[in-house]
């Protein structure tokens, strides 16, 4: 009786397994190679198996020789044993470190001598057709049988040992699955060895790869679900092969800057619609392969033969498309970049340190044009890596100082207030431009640490000195933006306040028109609990920015600070002259005082003063000073006229 269920069952489950592993998007790594050997080495024993089942019927009935049946039967349990060595190839494969060299080939040829073993053994061994007396079922017996079962569990061990070996470096889902299969497998031939009739090794195979399947060549793992393009891990796996390959492919990446921002402007489904439109786009014209990172920004590979200029183009030409089927994006809102190649990276995890980089660097660029990687980008990194490291080594050392700015007031004639400014050293000992290390300390979460110690020091600078019974009035203090949007800022700036006893009207916080935009709720809390105990606000950099006038309005300022730009274009141009002085007599009819920054000259401060601006603030007065000196200008703070 023929019984051959198991067998078909097992067939039908390995060509599902292998139906699904071809039709999804596929990166030919090493780990797919070898999983596809040995999902084909299963698919080839099963069809061998189902072949000598037919065989043995065809030899019981006399219709086949028994040469060739007992050479099928051979030849079927061979094919079984080559399982055994692709899944140690596999399990090799799958343990290595992906910055490792592959094992090399040697290895695989060590590992093929137990099957070339058995492969000799089948000529001087014996194989014969049994039959199960109750139910006539027939099977192979004979001592080819054993022997190839040992070397089926010969592989099975040391596939054992390899991840025995490696436990500890191996992701946990390739650590269960892996063993799961030899599990599986071993338990099968233990099974078919106490009752041979039963021949369910084929269908236990089958089962075992479709679990491994399911467990870790699952390839959603390697998609963006969103997008449906390959994801962050797959690019980084990929990038790895490259290097390894010594490959000299490059990469173009596509930059939806601020997608927060459109993804606000569109409808949710609307924006999955148009990642999902943009990676089929892509793919489309491109030849290579589309990934999606987890910052967002698409990413195709580029072969060194491409001409960056001519495929960066039609990448712009289907963007350019895309704008004009949906209406809440706009082609403007993207960045373009291309990267040469990985080959100068030593480790990849550089290379993604880089990329990371350029990705951040790409939105302050010019929207127009595309971007390399460049030489000349990794020097603007280098230099933001310096500034970084002068950074840490200044909190870690306390090293952050303030600098104090006198502020002339035109009614009083004299300095009243101040301003107070971060200094930083670097590495080298040179003071860094607040311009360039703010923005950087905002990206890289340092500004929080160094808000406060401005804030600390500015305190403890008024509490020594007692700058309170010194004329003074109040010390001016600039607020990032990324203090501004922390739920907790006035409830920090109030506990410091206390800590060095300063009644809260001698300070003055500046928040600048980008900070009145992006965080505008929170930063209206903290405003109110401030305001309500006696800080005053400051509106730093009017008319530097943002036009929109609406905040100043909303928004409970005590003063305007007319930016330097402003100041001193006005004295070049009619049309911000004009600006600028109707701007001012707007700050007066709104009761808010008006401190103009940047002023050089002597002609500059007249004219301000002349104006009815409150307050003069600049170089033709005093440079920002450090402690010491600004003490000693506190202690003369001698009148100045202006005449
Ligand atoms: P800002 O708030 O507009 O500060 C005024 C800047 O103008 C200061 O530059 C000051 O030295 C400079 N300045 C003042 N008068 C003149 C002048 O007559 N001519 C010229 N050419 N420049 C003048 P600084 O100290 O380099 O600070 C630059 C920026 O860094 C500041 O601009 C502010 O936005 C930011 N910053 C400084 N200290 C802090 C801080 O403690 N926290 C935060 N978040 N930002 C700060
Ligand atoms: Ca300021
Ligand atoms: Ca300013």
């Amino acid at each position: 009786m023929i019984n051959i269920y198991f067998q078909l069952a097992g067939l039908v489950l390995t060509m599902m397994v292998a139906v699904l592993f071809a039709s999804k998007t596929r990166l030919l790594f090493d780990t797919d190679m070898a999983f596809a050997h040995l999902m084909i080495s299963i698919l080839t024993v099963t069809v061998l198996n189902i072949i000598a089942v037919y065989g043995m019927e065809l030899y019981v009935n006399g219709k086949l020789a028994e040469a060739i049946t007992l050479w099928g039967g051979k030849i079927y349990m061979l094919f079984a044993v080559l399982v055994g060595y692709f899944s140690l190839r596999y399990t090799l494969i799958v343990v290595h470190n992906p910055n490792e060299e592959l094992p090399d080939k040697t290895l695989y040829l060590k590992a093929l001598v137990p099957l070339v073993l058995c492969a000799l053994a089948a000529f001087f061994s014996d194989v014969s057709v049994k039959e199960k007396g109750s139910d006539g079922i027939l099977y192979f017996s004979g001592s080819f049988v054993y022997i190839s079962y040992l070397t089926l569990i010969v592989y099975l061990l040391l596939c054992a040992v390899v991840i025995f070996r490696h436990r500890s470096k191996m992701e946990r889902h390739y650590f269960i699955s892996a063993t799961a299969f030899s599990v599986i497998i071993f338990g099968s031939i233990i099974i078919t060895f106490f009752n041979p009739y039963y021949k369910i090794l084929t269908f236990t195979m089958a089962l075992a790869i479709l679990f491994m399947y399911l467990e870790m060549e699952n390839p959603d793992d390697y998609v963006d679900c969103v997008s449906g393009a390959l994801n962050e891990y797959t690019f980084q796996k990929w990038g790895e092969k490259l290097l390894r390959d010594r490959n000299e492919m490059g990469f173009f990446v596509i930059s939806l800057s601020n997608a927060d921002d459109i993804k606000k402007k569109m409808e949710a489904s609307e924006y999955e619609f148009l990642l999902r439109d943009m990676k089929q786009q892509l793919v489309k014209l491109h030849f290579g392969k589309v990934f999606r990172l987890d910052s967002g920004e698409f990413v195709c590979t580029a072969k060194p033969s491409e001409e960056r200029v001519i495929v960066l183009g039609s990448i712009m030409e289907v963007v350019q498309n895309l704008s004009e089927k949906y209406s809440g994006f706009s082609a403007r809102e993207v960045r373009y970049g291309a990267i040469p190649s990985l080959l100068e990276y030593d480790d990849i995890s550089d290379f993604f340190q880089d990329l990371r980089f350029f990705l951040r660097h790409l939105e302050t660029m010019s929207k127009d044009t595309w971007h390399a990687l460049d030489e000349e980008t990794l020097h603007i990194k280098r230099e933001e890596d310096f500034i970084v490291l002068s950074l840490k080594q200044a909190i870690l050392n306390d090293e952050i100082m303030v600098y104090y700015q006198p502020i002339y007031s035109t009614a009083k004639q004299k300095y009243t207030t101040a301003e107070a400014l971060i200094r930083i050293r670097d590495l080298n000992g040179q003071f860094m431009s607040p311009e360039r290390f703010i923005p950087i300390a905002e990206q890289q979460g340092y500004i929080l640490t160094l808000g406060h110690a401005v804030f600390e020091n500015v305190c403890r600078f008024i509490r020594e000195n007692n700058l309170e019974e010194k004329g003074f009035d109040y010390i001016e203090i600039n607020i990032s933006t990324v203090q501004c949007m922390q739920k907790g800022l006035a409830g920090e700036l109030v506990s410091m306040m206390k800590k060095y006893s300063i009644s809260p009207g001698f300070i003055n916080l500046e928040i600048t028109e980008t900070t009145a935009v992006k965080s505008e709720n929170t930063l209206l809390k903290n405003m109110q609990r401030l305001i309500e105990l006696g800080v005053s606000f400051s509106l730093d950099d009017y008319g530097s920015g943002y036009s929109n006038l609406d905040y100043v309005i909303r928004m409970p300022f005590y003063l305007v600070k007319l930016d330097k730009l402003l100041v001193w274009s006005s004295f070049e141009q009619e049309k911000t002259r004009v600006l600028l002085e109707t701007s001012v007599e707007m700050f007066q009819q709104m009761h808010l005082k008006i401190v103009a920054e940047g002023v050089e000259t002597k002609e500059q401060a007249l004219y301000m003063a002349g104006l009815g601006v409150d307050y003069l603030q600049g170089y033709y007065f005093s440079k920002p000073v450090s402690e010491a000196e600004f003490l000693s200008l506190v202690y003369t703070n001698p009148r100045k006229t202006l005449a």
